[in-house]
């Protein structure tokens, strides 16, 4: 049985938006120029450029594993290495990809509180080892929002980009919930990039309500050349690109990629409140964007789960994550609770 209901499991189990289809569907008229060379291309660019305030680069893939690792390998050669946190979809989730797509560049793993990494653990990282038989650390890569639903302050970027600066890194913004992000901050999309040190960023469209489609945007345009040789060998440049641009420019025009993702964070903004007034249901990190993560008991998952609920329990024993997306209804979130709380009863 298809089970089509709203879920908690990842921000990609919902559908298309309404802006981003209506864009799809605008764009679906007669022939247009393939590989990029079309209006909906030129516009969703431009209007990154407006956004950022910066003339930058940019790009499409279609998925997250790809704009990361293919904009990685353009920063760094294969003897490099990145310098990530432990809990970093690059490492954790990519199968690999970064390291395969790079040719070999190493991911450093770091610790860090609330799934972010500091300065300090980088600076601590860099100067561990200065000989040749160690891969020389050349990037940062950070993601925001974190993969703990936790946020990067505008200070804390500072500081890296200082870090950055004194050991000539380069700065790679994992931006799968970068919307959900500049929501929560209150900050301009400058100020949370390039204005604090970062060279690209991957910014993600899927999570954010389109069918599919990242943009990578270099703000060092040097960091591009020949980026688009690049994309096509890796079989991520689209013949049909402007299926993956104009929901692009959906989202951006209408204003769509604010909403849905402001949409999100208040509803997990929501849910963690109602869920701080259940005994036994503890948030594990401070929920700042659209994730909220909570130590259930053992068998009030299993409830969960007997009762077709879909989520992520794949941190730490009894931690359970539930994702808002654009499409989460008060609805759906009140059967979660009446569920939860019925089973810890
Ligand atoms: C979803 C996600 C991605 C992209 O994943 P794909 O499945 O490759 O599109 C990248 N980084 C983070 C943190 C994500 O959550």
């Amino acid at each position: 049985m298809i089970n089509n209901l709203e879920q908690f499991a990842s921000d990609n189990y919902s559908g298309i938006c309404p802006e981003a289809m209506d864009y799809m569907i605008k764009a679906n008229q007669g022939s247009a120029p393939a590989y990029g060379n079309d209006e909906w291309t030129q516009k969703a660019t431009d209007y990154f450029r407006e956004l950022f305030e910066i003339d930058c680069e940019v790009f499409f893939t279609f998925n997250g594993t790809a704009a990361n690792s293919l904009s990685l390998a353009a920063l760094c050669q294969s003897y490099h290495s990145v310098i990530c946190h432990e809990t970093a979809h690059i490492e954790t989730d990519e199968c690999g990809a970064p390291e395969f797509a790079s040719n070999g560049s190493k991911l450093l793993l770091a610790p860090g509180k609330n799934g972010k990494l500091t300065a300090q653990v980088i600076a601590e990282m860099v100067t561990k080892r200065a000989d040749i038989h160690y891969p020389k650390p050349k990037v940062i890569s950070i993601t925001q929002a974190t993969e703990l639903g936790t946020l990067y302050s505008i200070a804390e970027l500072l500081d890296i980009q200082e870090v950055a600066q004194k050991y000539n890194l380069k700065i790679h913004m994992d931006g799968a919930r970068f919307a959900n992000a500049v929501a929560a901050m209150n900050k301009t999309p400058a100020e949370m990039t390039w204005k604090s040190g970062v060279d690209v960023l991957c910014f993600c469209g899927t999570k954010n309500g389109m069918a599919l489609g990242e943009a990578i945007i270099f703000f060092n345009k040097s960091l591009a050349e020949d980026f688009d040789y690049r994309c096509k060998q890796a079989g991520q440049l689209a013949s049909k690109m402007r299926f993956i641009s104009a929901p692009w420019l959906g989202l951006l025009e209408t204003g769509a990629w604010l909403k849905n993702a402001r949409h999100a964070n208040q509803y997990a903004a929501y849910l963690e409140n109602e869920l701080l007034n259940i005994e036994n249901a503890e948030i594990m990190f401070p929920r700042e964007a659209n994730a909220v993560f909570v130590k259930l008991p053992e068998q009030v998952i299993q409830h969960l789960k007997s009762r077709d609920w879909q989520f992520y329990t794949f941190i730490g024993v009894g931690g359970v994550r539930f994702m808002c997306s654009w499409n989460t209804t008060k609805q759906r979130i009140d059967e979660l609770l009446r569920d939860i709380k019925g089973a810890i009863a």
